[in-house]
């Protein structure tokens, strides 16, 4: 009955208000409302991962579809905006917190993703569309922009860009309130993610909204501190590297410690990881 009242709560609310920036407590996801076209699903758990779907009269594309814990509540959310079907999904890597869900949307609809990840693409839709390097598609009158940007978190992200709605949604290459993460196991490399996080601040406009895979939605002047922090702390990490110190001396010394704040909001994700990732990043261990 609480869930039945929540979603009707929740649907209510959709129906009678069209107030931008609006976030609503649903289930185990927070809603925020960005425009009548763009919604935010937080999940209040784990990872809090951040999906986004795109609405229109011609149904929804969703970026990313999360843990499969969430799977019902991702499903009855969508339902309750009364926009249709999920016809495409857009994976923006493929990490298991950003795919899992792909297989609960059926089989009528397009996964997209990068080449890298086509063996995750193709469990889901009976359609899947990979690319090498760019992607782009009309619906709901949305021009749909995919850019790769792989081999800075893992070997396949890629970031979505949408002109009309000044949006881009930019998967696990932004933690807008985190250190990044970067998978080495996989090849990737943090001069890797900071050459590309640079590339995207530098092409896209400067009034865009940005949805990260994790963490608040930002301004482009929030993700270039994001970037500074990123560039600070690398160099800071690389000259300890260059007068002989080790790892553990490094993580010792506590060097990052005028940016604290920036290793609170995941438990597994701190100074010590990024130092970490950092380290093998320039020394190839
Ligand atoms: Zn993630």
């Amino acid at each position: 009955m609480k869930k039945l009242m929540l979603l009707f709560l929740f649907t209510l609310c959709v129906q009678t208000s069209l107030i931008s920036q609006e976030t609503i407590s649903h289930i185990n996801l927070k809603v925020q409302m960005l425009s009548d076209q763009v919604y935010v699903f937080e999940e209040t758990e784990r990872y809090r991962v951040n999906l986004v779907a795109l609405t229109g009269s011609d149904g929804i594309i969703l970026l990313d579809t999360g843990f499969k814990m969430y799977a019902n509540d991702l499903v009855d959310t969508l339902k309750s905006l009364h926009f249709g079907s999920v016809k495409f999904i857009i994976n923006s890597h493929i990490d298991r917190d950003h795919v899992e869900t792909n297989y609960f949307f059926g089989t009528d609809i397009t996964i997209i993703g990068y080449k890298n990840c086509d063996h995750f693409v193709k469990t889901g839709g009976t359609r899947s569309i990979t690319f090498e390097n760019n992607y782009a598609f009309e619906f709901n009158d949305l021009d749909v922009r995919c850019t790769a940007y792989p081999g800075g978190h893992t070997s396949c992200d890629i970031i979505v860009y949408v002109p009309k709605l000044k949006l881009a949604y930019l998967g696990d290459i932004y933690f807008s309130e985190s250190f990044p993460r970067v998978d080495i196991e996989s090849g990737s490399n943090a001069q890797v993610l900071l050459t590309h996080l640079k590339t995207i601040y530098s092409t896209l406009p400067n009034d865009t909204r940005l949805i990260p895979g994790h963490g608040r939605v930002t301004t482009m002047d929030e993700f270039k501190l994001y970037i500074d922090m990123i560039e600070s702390t690398m160099k800071i990490i690389k000259a300890e590297m260059d007068k002989g110190k080790n790892l553990k001396e490094i993580q010792d010394a506590d060097v990052l410690q005028g940016w604290n704040e920036w290793g609170t909001y995941f438990t597994m994700i701190n100074k010590n990881s990024w130092i970490n990732n950092v380290y093998s990043s320039y020394s190839g261990q």
